[in-house]
């Protein structure tokens, strides 16, 4: 009889290099922390996309 003790570890599985943090909400971006500038997360990237475009 296989004894299979499966602990629930609970280790960063979403890679162990620290991203950078979105400038205006605060959540983790997809940029890596040594990024330089300011950096967003998709959703307020795709934010600032949208008023760029419609300045005017
Ligand atoms: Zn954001």
């Amino acid at each position: 009889m296989t004894d299979s003790t499966h602990a629930s570890d609970s280790t960063d599985a979403t890679g162990s290099e620290a991203r950078a943090d979105c400038v205006l909400c605060g959540e983790p971006t997809e940029y890596p922390e040594s990024i330089r500038g300011a950096t967003y997360c998709p959703v307020c990237e795709w934010q600032e996309a949208q008023r760029q475009a419609c300045s005017g």
